[in-house]
């Protein structure tokens, strides 16, 4: 079997390091391209060396730029450099516009598609993130949901592609990683502290959305010291939008995926509006505040593990959340494992079978 495996944004290469050990351990040949839409070292390279990823063998160097032009760009570039290739899957990951550019570029080819982490919705497609992923999992073969409620999404919305319920790769690439954890070096950590992260264009691409968020979590770090790793979209907005970070926030460059998990891990609370984020807080039995109105991982908020900040200000979300506790059910996941047996399943050759 022979699969192109795509990557573009941080998320994808945490994910797809558990889905490599995979490959290599059932013997499948891969060929891993990088879209360069995350591309700088904290952001991009901490992430191939820290979790042992091999180097992209294709890196497509795609250039800043709006989506549409991006994709366009990925779309193109694929083309040429992949010409004349054939794969048994295309495999892709969340929602980027990285995952939308793999889909189109696999059915312009016919090669068999294979989404992971297939059927969250917010039903807002306003969003990128979901215009990106309903567009992808009605072109896949292969869906791999993470849990029973995208799977009744796929089922509703009637897919065509085999959906499996594969379980959640982020919680199996938790449990692996987290035993590697590294406390950051070159700055102070408080004994107790919340860890906050916030990125996502809803939140930071508009000015006033923007500054009442700063000004929460300002008021919050008066009670507790706030660790923010500060993403670049948020970073260049702050500056483009001349505000300015309050001076009590504990401000980071983007962390390697081992110091975020040190962080989380050793953190009383998490507030953020990442989608990996949340579910790490509370794989690590830490309450979580989710920075939105909705949330895809809606199991998380049912049980109670997340609480989404809806209309009230992070002050007053905290004051209510602050003194509520988790524990943390560590089971053994075998989500990679069970991909890698559907992917050979589904397929007409064995992993072996056509080298
Ligand atoms: N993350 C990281 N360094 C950081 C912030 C986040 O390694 O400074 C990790 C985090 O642990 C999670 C992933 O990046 O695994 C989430 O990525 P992001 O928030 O960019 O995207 P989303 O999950 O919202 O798609």
């Amino acid at each position: 079997m022979r699969v192109l495996s795509i990557v573009g944004a941080r998320p994808q290469f945490i994910k797809h390091a558990v889905i490599q050990r995979k490959l290599r351990e059932y013997g499948i040949s891969e060929v891993l391209l990088h879209t360069g839409q995350h591309f700088d070292l904290n952001m991009s390279e901490i992430f191939f060396e820290s979790l042992s990823l091999t180097p992209p063998q294709i890196h497509l160097q795609t250039p800043l730029a709006s989506s549409l032009s991006q994709l366009s760009y990925m779309l193109g570039s694929m083309q040429e450099r992949l010409e004349g290739e054939s794969f048994d899957y295309v495999l892709v990951y969340g929602d980027t516009t990285s995952t939308l550019a793999g889909s189109l570029f696999a059915k312009e080819n016919g090669f068999a598609l294979a989404h992971i982490e297939a059927g969250l919705r917010s039903y807002d497609h306003s969003m990128p993130e979901e215009r990106n992923r309903v567009i992808c999992d009605h072109l896949s073969d292969i869906l791999f949901a993470p849990n029973s409620n995208a799977l009744q999404n796929l089922q509703k919305e009637g897919v065509r592609g085999e959906v499996v319920v594969s379980g959640d790769i982020m919680e199996e690439g938790f449990s692996l990683f987290l035993p590697m954890a590294q406390k950051p070096l070159n700055v102070q950590i408080p004994s107790k502290f919340i860890f906050c992260t916030l990125h996502r264009q809803s939140n930071v691409d508009d000015k006033e959305r923007l500054e009442s968020l700063l000004q929460g979590l300002d008021e919050v770090s008066k009670q507790i010291p706030i660790i923010l790793p500060l993403h670049p979209r948020t970073q260049k907005n702050i500056q483009s939008f001349s505000l300015s970070l309050p001076s009590s926030l504990i401000v980071l460059p983007p962390q390697g995926y081992l110091q975020t998990l040190w962080l989380i891990s050793h953190s009383q609370m998490v507030f953020t509006d990442s989608g990996g984020v949340q579910k790490e807080a509370s794989y690590g039995g830490k309450k979580c505040l989710v920075l939105r109105e909705v949330s895809e991982w809606v199991e998380l908020v049912e049980s109670g593990a997340c609480e989404l900040l809806g209309e009230r200000s992070i002050p007053r979300a905290y004051e209510e959340i602050k003194n509520q506790t988790l524990s943390w059910d560590k089971k053994p996941l075998n989500v990679s494992d069970r991909i890698i047996q559907s992917l050979l399943k589904h397929s007409s050759c064995t992993a072996m079978g056509e080298e």
